[in-house]
């Protein structure tokens, strides 16, 4: 293992966002490429939205995703624990070393006292901040305070000189930020709690992370959390803030952007593969060399690097998922596409209890070309099932109706009565030989034997169609066809 250390820190306060996961796996090929360590790191000081279920789920779809983490909550390590609740002594060990170096003041504010100020700030067209009003209390003043039963927080000391502080970020370059425009921040609320810019420092540096890789909104935060590093008189780990993930409409992705889902469990629900998933992320804000799309993630780790991370936005693109998805779809292993598929067909209501294995993988493969994400199979298969229905009955008839369709379907009914094995290999000999004793071929030929077939003018393959069904059922839907004509 090399010195390069990087963590995951997400707050379990909900489902895994597709920004964060991209976070993660960033992380995670960085790590990879380097030698280095992933960390998952619980950040659960808002205890009100944190929950043991949300964290679990992060851990799932983590799993899931095949972003297995070195160090951290369920699996250990020497620099634990991972959870922040778990932590709070650590904290308060280091939040007493700034109190005894006066760098940092408690502040006796009421939460609408805090309202007041800011009220006040918006009607002269000031910027809302903290006024630094209890910088300076007298020890009795404190006491009084405390003997109203006020519960202070603890606020740091932003230099009153102003001073510009540089963000070196490897992604978006030297960024500076006036100290001006940073107000006494809270490190520790009211019940003891740490915030988490104050958490966040204690933890990277006692973790010892080498690098930050996190997402955009989080650079406002760096200024604080660079300020809190200094006070200290420790190095800062290297920062790499990733771009925004933006909808195809170019505003944020949000559960309001629409076509795409912002959920991670909903891709896994609607049966994207993981591996396809994490292709596509990859290329979300990271561009390789080549102009390749499709990797596997063992290259994908090989060529991955933080100069190759984008400033600019990456933009959701679903079509292209939902393309990339299909393909490893139709690449992957038979078995694979089989068993992800059976959940969403029972779901459906099909029934799978008299149908063999062999079946249901021709089944699978002859669909599997069309769809781009598992439960979408569902659509497919239906025609594979019970009564055949015409789609469009008044045309399907029409077309019955036509020259010679009546000789095309007895014939065809004729050959598959004297077949012994409908494989679709067999099948496909036997409709060439049939085309050629016909006086009809093409698509005289073949369109009314898949409206007789399938009730729809298109579709998968018909000797795949025939072998799935059967010679009873294609009898069935050709005697069908035969007494509307
Ligand atoms: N808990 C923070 C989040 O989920 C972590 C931010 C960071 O990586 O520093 O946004």
């Amino acid at each position: 293992m090399s010195d390069i250390r990087v963590r995951f820190a997400p707050s379990p306060t909900g489902q895994i966002h597709i920004g964060n996961i991209r976070t993660a796996l960033f992380n995670y090929l960085f790590a990879k490429e380097n030698n280095g360590t992933f960390i998952l790191r619980v950040e659960d000081t808002d205890q009100e939205r944190s929950t043991s279920e949300f964290e679990e789920v992060i851990q799932q779809e983590m799993n899931w995703l095949g972003l297995k983490w070195d160090e951290g909550v369920q699996v250990g390590g020497e620099y634990g624990p991972y959870r922040q609740m778990e932590r709070l002594e650590l904290y308060q060990q280091y939040i007493q070393q700034l109190l005894d170096q006066d760098l940092v003041y408690r502040c006796y504010c009421t939460p609408e006292e805090l309202e007041q100020m800011r009220e006040k700030q918006r009607q002269n067209d000031e910027a809302p901040r903290y006024t630094g009003k209890c910088r300076n209390l007298t020890a009795a003043k404190r006491e009084e305070l405390e003997s109203e039963g006020r519960k202070p927080v603890i606020r740091f000391k932003v230099p009153q000189q102003e001073k510009e502080i540089i963000v070196k970020d490897l992604v978006k370059g030297d960024v500076s930020f006036s100290s001006e425009v940073i107000d006494d921040f809270v490190l520790v609320k009211s019940d003891g709690i740490p915030t988490y810019n104050f958490a966040v420092v204690i933890d990277d540096y006692l973790m010892e992370i080498s690098h930050v890789i996190r997402g955009e909104d989080h650079l406002s935060n760096t200024p604080k959390q660079q300020l809190l590093y200094d006070a200290f008189g420790w190095e800062a780990p290297q920062f790499a803030h990733l771009s925004m993930i933006l909808g195809s409409d170019k505003s944020k992705l949000s559960k309001r952007s629409g076509e795409a889902y912002v959920y991670v469990s909903q891709y896994r629900e609607n049966g994207y593969l993981p591996e396809a998933l994490i292709n596509f992320l990859a290329l979300l804000g990271w561009s390789p060399d080549s102009e390749e799309e499709l990797f596997t993630q063992e290259e994908i780790i090989e060529q991955f690097s933080l100069a190759g991370v984008t400033k600019s936005p990456a933009v959701f693109d679903v079509e292209k998922l939902n393309w990339m998805n299909g393909m490893y779809i139709r690449n992957a292993d038979l078995e694979q596409i089989v068993n992800l598929a059976i959940p969403y067909l029972e779901e459906a209501g099909y029934n799978l209890e008299d149908k063999s294995k062999e079946w249901l993988e021709l089944v699978v493969d002859t669909v599997r070309g069309s769809i781009d994400y598992i439960a979408e199979i569902t659509e497919q298969v239906d025609l594979f099932f019970g009564e055949i229905e015409y789609e469009d009955y008044d045309q399907v008839v029409e077309t019955f109706r036509e020259d010679q369709v009546d000789l095309v379907l007895e014939t065809l009914k004729e050959k598959v009565v004297n077949l012994n094995s409908l494989t679709p290999q067999k099948i496909k000999g036997m409709l060439k030989e049939a085309m050629n004793e016909l006086p009809v071929g093409g698509r005289l030929f073949y369109h009314p034997l898949r409206f007789a077939l399938t009730g729809q003018g298109s579709g998968p393959e018909l000797y795949n169609i025939i072998s799935i069904l059967g010679k009873e059922e294609v009898i069935n839907r050709l005697d069908k066809a035969l007494a509307l004509i």
